[in-house]
């Protein structure tokens, strides 16, 4: 049966809800509140004064080969995987060429045998260092990479080195759950531990491949989703902002400033303290248990520094990432990514260019004045950037919700006809683009299942 169905808010996973709803031959109508399709993973256009337009984007973002819903649905909506996103092997070293990467030999070995061969060959390491990651790894794996609800990532990794977890897990934590280890749930790390490395990859990679987005990232997916969903009837309304939602006899009253319509079924796809003020306001009990739920998470900011400089030396790393050493207030940013505008690959960026480079402070608390001074002497010292210009900060202050242990996470069902979407939904993955797509899908898979608003009495 056809539905009209309404998706509120048009990130990736409201954009994922509104593909699969239109696959399933549902009329589909997107109301985003800004202009710019994407959420937080959305392209930024900036028009300097007295200088050339520039497109950065919201923050660095990376994938992984096993984002296979994410991979699978950008390549259903026509994007060339292999044009926008530049495939490298796990490899998190530092600019000194220090850190854990997969030797050239050891990368068309299975995985997880090219995980070991990069844990053996990692440089600076000891034998110590080494020995005590792999015997961690075992026990994970012997236990079925699952631990306790309370445990931390920090006790999860007690009995590894120093070095090991200043160079692999404090990075790997923080990359992939925006938390610090002694604060992150080591249930969620040893789930994407466990699909990065033993799950299914997105032919032609593998799942712990790297993959660094080529383009910026409304050309990785939301232009892409857009066009396909346009060509397909959808109807989309940028910069309407849902203001509310009431009951309508059998169906859901969607109220915007200058639309008012009903709908048989709504996929809420909002960040998750929109959500909540949205669904507090219904008079259902499922949904006052729900918005509180999701108004009890906690937020994480991360803030990307976009920089200019000479590089005197070029560019310190093989690929366009490299891992930098943090110590939170002095040296913010963990990781920093060569901007693909700026000359398209590191193997190409001379040594006399002016690249721009992003670095990336995860789980970040300065304020912009002393994170811009940190991070400009953090790209002089470990990258060897000269005179770096800061060309623009973003600071997005609820990146992802704080990855706790035991979190409790609010589920895909709010009320009967309502389900909701986002990264923040109950799910094995971090607040990351694969859990925000996997739950998009979900939602739209769950009308299809349910039907719509009449199964609830209107109160
Ligand atoms: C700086 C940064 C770096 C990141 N790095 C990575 C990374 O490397 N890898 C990774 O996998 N993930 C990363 N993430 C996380 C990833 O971006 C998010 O998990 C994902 O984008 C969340 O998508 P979403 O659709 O759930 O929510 P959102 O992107 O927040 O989408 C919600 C949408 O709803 C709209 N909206 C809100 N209120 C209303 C309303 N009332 N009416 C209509 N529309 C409304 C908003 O405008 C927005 O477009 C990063 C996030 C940030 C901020």
């Amino acid at each position: 049966m056809s539905l009209k169905v309404a998706v509120i808010g048009a990130g990736w996973a409201g954009l994922a809800a509104a593909v699969r709803s239109v696959e399933r031959g549902h009329a589909v109508h997107v109301f985003e509140a800004s202009r710019q399709w994407g959420g937080r993973a959305r392209r930024v256009a900036l028009h300097p004064a007295g200088n050339a337009p520039l497109t950065l984007d919201n923050g660095q973002h990376i994938l992984i080969g096993a984002y296979t819903a994410t991979l699978g649905l950008m390549r259903q909506v026509g994007v060339s995987l292999e044009s926008v996103l530049l495939p490298m092997p796990l490899d998190l070293r530092f600019a000194d060429g220090t850190g854990l990467y997969t030797p050239a030999w050891a990368r068309r070995w299975p995985t997880p045998l090219d995980t070991l061969a990069s844990v053996i060959r990692a440089s600076g390491w000891t034998w110590t260092d080494r020995w005590s990651f792999i015997q961690a790894a075992r026990r994970w794996q012997r236990q079925g990479f699952q631990c306790l609800p309370e445990e931390t990532v920090a006790s999860l990794c007690e009995g590894v080195t120093q070095r090991v977890h200043e160079d692999l897990i404090e990075p790997l934590c923080v990359a992939a759950l925006n938390t610090l280890a002694h604060h992150a749930s080591g249930q969620v790390f040893l789930n994407v531990l466990r699909d990065a490395l033993l799950g299914a990859g997105t032919p032609p990679w593998r799942s712990s491949q790297l993959l660094v987005p080529n383009a910026d990232l409304g050309r990785l997916f939301p232009d892409a989703a857009v066009h396909w969903l346009l060509a397909r009837g959808a109807q989309l309304h940028p910069g309407q902002r849902v203001s509310g939602l009431s009951r309508h006899g059998h169906q859901w009253r969607v109220i915007t400033p200058s639309l008012d319509g009903t709908y048989d079924h709504v996929i809420l796809a909002t960040h998750p303290t929109a959500a909540a003020q949205m669904v507090s306001r219904l008079a259902e009990s499922s949904a006052t248990t729900w918005a509180w739920v999701a108004s009890q998470l906690r937020h994480e900011a991360i803030a990307t520094v976009y920089l200019q400089g000479d590089l005197p030396q070029g560019w310190p790393g093989q690929y366009p990432m490299l891992a930098l050493r943090s110590r939170h207030a002095q040296e913010p940013a963990q990781f920093a990514f060569l901007h693909p505008g700026s000359s398209g690959s590191a193997a190409r960026c001379s040594r006399s260019a002016q690249p721009r480079v992003a670095l990336v402070a995860s789980a970040c608390r300065l304020d912009r004045e002393a994170l811009e001074r940190a991070v400009c002497d953090q790209a002089q010292e470990q990258l060897g950037i000269r005179s770096p210009q800061v060309v623009k900060t973003l600071i997005e202050k609820q990146a992802t919700f704080v990855c706790s242990p035991g979190l409790q996470r609010p589920t895909l069902q709010v009320a009967a006809g309502l389900t909701a979407a986002g990264d923040y939904i109950e799910s094995p993955y971090p607040a990351t683009l694969e859990a925000a797509v996997r739950s998009g899908l979900a939602a739209a898979d769950w009308v299809e299942m349910h039907g719509h608003a009449a199964a609830e009495p209107a109160p």
